[in-house]
């Protein structure tokens, strides 16, 4: 009996986490779906361009609601290899430019040699994807959002610095909690998918804020040798 009612606990919580991701699914479908009928009812203009591409950007936060979900939900970390901090973040920010630049905001790096680590590049790569879009959407307009990678110890240091909104005291508590969200067509899912991939690797991430001003998230992983060292 105790074991049956412990089914049906299990199976309410994922009943919970799947109807509040098909919840956030259904969103930007919904809205791909309305902009497509606008284009069909009308005649293609300047508008249709517009309408094109809302209906691209939903379709690419449907995309990636399933993409963090997957990762929150998938246990370990498995495809392992040896590559270059400095590298894979200039990579990300090349990657994330069109969508800042929309913003007017400028990705300020300071990078200080190359740093080797060794882990799973593709879960890093959108645990740091997460926190600079969050960083991003947090800046206001023209401003700029600044990235820094050095060694600290043993371990690989990087910074994402913007001078956004900022969040106090309770607001930094509440980072990492799944479905935490302040932002109209937020998931909350971002930074509860970074923090599990950052600790999944044995490094840390921190929020320091100031409500107003900005916020610093500072990650620190293993370099390579020390995550050897620390598994063997
Ligand atoms: P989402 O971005 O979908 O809201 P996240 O898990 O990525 O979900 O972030 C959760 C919340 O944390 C955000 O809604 C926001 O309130 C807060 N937050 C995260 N990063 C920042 C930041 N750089 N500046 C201000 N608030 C932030
Ligand atoms: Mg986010």
């Amino acid at each position: 009996l105790k074991e049956e009612s412990m089914r049906a606990e299990k199976l309410k919580a994922l009943g919970g986490v799947a109807a509040s991701i098909a919840h956030e699914i259904r969103n930007p479908l919904t809205a791909v779906q309305g902009f497509l009928q606008l284009i069909r009812a009308g005649t293609y203009d300047r508008k249709t361009n517009d309408y094109l591409q809302i209906a691209l950007d939903e379709l690419e936060r449907a995309e990636s609601v399933i993409k963090d979900y997957l990762s929150f939900t998938k246990p370990k970390l498995t495809k392992f290899e040896t590559f270059c901090l400095a590298e894979l973040t200039h990579h990300i920010i090349t990657r994330l430019t069109p969508l800042s630049s929309y913003k007017g905001i400028e990705f300020q790096c300071r990078f200080n040699g190359p740093m080797y680590i060794y882990t799973d590049r593709e879960q890093l790569q959108q645990a740091i994807v997460n926190v600079i879009k969050n960083a991003v959407e947090a800046s206001p307009e023209n401003s700029s959002v600044q990235i820094d990678l050095a060694l600290q110890g043993s371990q690989a240091e990087l910074k994402i610095i913007d001078s956004g909104k900022g969040m106090t005291e309770e607001e930094i508590q509440r980072i990492g909690t799944l479905f935490y969200t302040t932002k109209e067509k937020g998931t909350g899912l971002g930074t509860s998918v970074a923090v599990r991939i950052i600790e999944a690797m044995k490094g840390n991430i921190l929020y320091e804020s100031e409500k107003g001003k900005g916020t610093v998230c500072i990650i620190s992983l293993p370099l390579e040798g020390e995550q050897l060292a620390s598994t063997n």
